[in-house]
């Protein structure tokens, strides 16, 4: 039984008891590659940020609030996975502390000051140590293949599944998205516009070769 761990859902950056930075993704793709690969008989580890979704039947949900706590979470179980898909909208910046008191509203500027996240995908192959398939995510606005193929190489992925997120109905939030799939061994996969289950069934059955 082939042991898939996927990454969904965005990270919430506290900024003091009440208050975070997050994105907008809902989960809504990672989990149904989740739900793709128990279908086609993986033992499945899904790592979640906090999102409005249950859990497909038969994951093993390890639930994570923070970028740090997802960076664990992935570090603590990859080594036995043979395929790993980083679907989740990590945030890039975190505050460089969290108030241990609500923040006072005061008539003036308010400056947080944030420090880079570590990045999952990208520690997987050199701080990681992990061999086998390795996906990455491209969310982007423009010139999609070329941030795609610089992702593809400097994150040491064997894919990325690149999508547009400024495209009306596509992308974050949506239940539609349409993806073009480009391998390190220079093959360009599309899948044109569909429901993110269906798109998500057929990126598994590619990707794990049922
Ligand atoms: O660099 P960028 O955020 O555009 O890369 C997106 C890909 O990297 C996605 O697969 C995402 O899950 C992953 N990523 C990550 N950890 C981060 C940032 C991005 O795993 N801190």
């Amino acid at each position: 039984m082939k042991k898939v761990l996927i990454t969904a859902g965005p990270t919430r950056e506290p900024i003091d008891p009440v208050r975070f930075l997050s994105n907008r993704s809902s989960g809504k793709m990672g989990y149904a590659l989740a739900e793709a690969a128990v279908v086609a008989g993986c033992e499945v580890t899904l790592v979640s940020g906090p999102v409005c979704l249950d859990p497909p039947a038969g994951v093993k949900l390890v639930s994570v609030m923070t970028a740090s706590e997802m960076y664990g979470a992935v570090e603590a179980r990859i080594e036995p996975m043979d395929l790993v898909v980083c679907c989740a909208a990590v945030a890039d910046y975190t505050p460089i502390r969290m108030e241990e008191h609500k923040l006072k509203k005061k008539g003036t500027d308010l400056n947080l000051t944030l420090m880079p996240t570590k990045d999952i995908l990208g520690s997987c192959r050199e701080v990681f140590g992990y061999r086998k398939t390795l996906v990455g995510f491209a969310a982007e606005t423009q010139e999609l293949e070329r941030y795609a193929r610089e992702k593809l190489a400097r994150k040491g992925c064997d894919w990325i599944a690149a999508n547009r997120v400024d495209e009306e109905g596509s992308g974050f939030e949506v239940n539609h998205n349409e993806i073009t799939l480009f391998s390190a061994d220079g093959q360009v996969v599309e899948l044109p516009r569909d429901t993110k289950p269906q798109l998500a069934e057929n990126m598994m059955r590619m990707l794990i070769g049922e």
